[in-house]
Order: C-alpha cells, then sequence, then structure tokens
C-alpha cells in the first residue's frame, strides 16, 4: 500500500516537475526511493523462515502450511497444492490466497492468527 501511494504521489510530482524543468531530479530521487521500497518489501516477504529448519515459509513443501498435517498434494501446472485435511488449496496467482500458520517443510504450528 505505501508503495502505491508513493507511485500515485510520484505521478502527479513529475509531470509538474519537467514543466518548471527544475524538479526533475526531486523526480528522480522519488522514483529512486520507491524502487528501493519495492525491493526491500519483496525482500522481506521471501526472507520469512521457519524457527524450525530455517526455510522458507512462503515456499510449499510436504506440510499444509493451513493446519500443519503432512500429506500436502503438490501442485501441478494447472492445478495448486491440496491439502485432503482441511480441502483447501494453496492458490498463488498475484499474491498468496492461504494463511500461513505452520511450516509448510517440517509441520511446526507457529500461529494461530497465521500470516
Ligand atoms: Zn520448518
Ligand atoms: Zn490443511
Amino acid at each position: 500500500m505505501g508503495g502505491l501511494f508513493l507511485g500515485m504521489v510520484l505521478l502527479q510530482v513529475v509531470p509538474g516537475s519537467i514543466q518548471s524543468g527544475g524538479g526533475i531530479l526531486i523526480g528522480l530521487g522519488l522514483l529512486a526511493v520507491l524502487i528501493m521500497l519495492l525491493v526491500t518489501g519483496l525482500r522481506m516477504a521471501g526472507l520469512l523462515l521457519c524457527p524450525g529448519c530455517h526455510q522458507k515459509l512462503e515456499e510449499i513443501g510436504a506440510y499444509c502450511p493451513e493446519c500443519g498435517s503432512h500429506g500436502l498434494k503438490p501442485g501441478g501446472w494447472f492445478s495448486s497444492p491440496h491439502c485432503p485435511t482441511c480441502n483447501r488449496k494453496m492458490r498463488r496467482n498475484k499474491g498468496r490466497h492461504y494463511t500461513i500458520r505452520a511450516c509448510s517443510h517440517c509441520g511446526l504450528y507457529l500461529d494461530e492468527k497465521g500470516l
């Protein structure tokens, strides 16, 4: 959300800066900040590690991230990973459509509310 807001600010600032001819550097600076924020956000999302096995929580393993039970059915090209225990699909398109309550690699239960 922060990135989106900055992007909107940028869209309003940059054309005005070019017209006045003086503020292009400010626009470029804002762009740099925006890219930095995006990179940091992506890195943070990929760096959520399991305290038990130190593997990435965003990756799907043999355990269900929703209920923590073993026996998650891996997805194929056209299907998402599916858990027969809680009957949920670990859908991912334009973001994550499931909650991580347990580590998918070792089954360690992490949080009641989930991520
Ligand atoms: Zn783990
Ligand atoms: Zn499950």
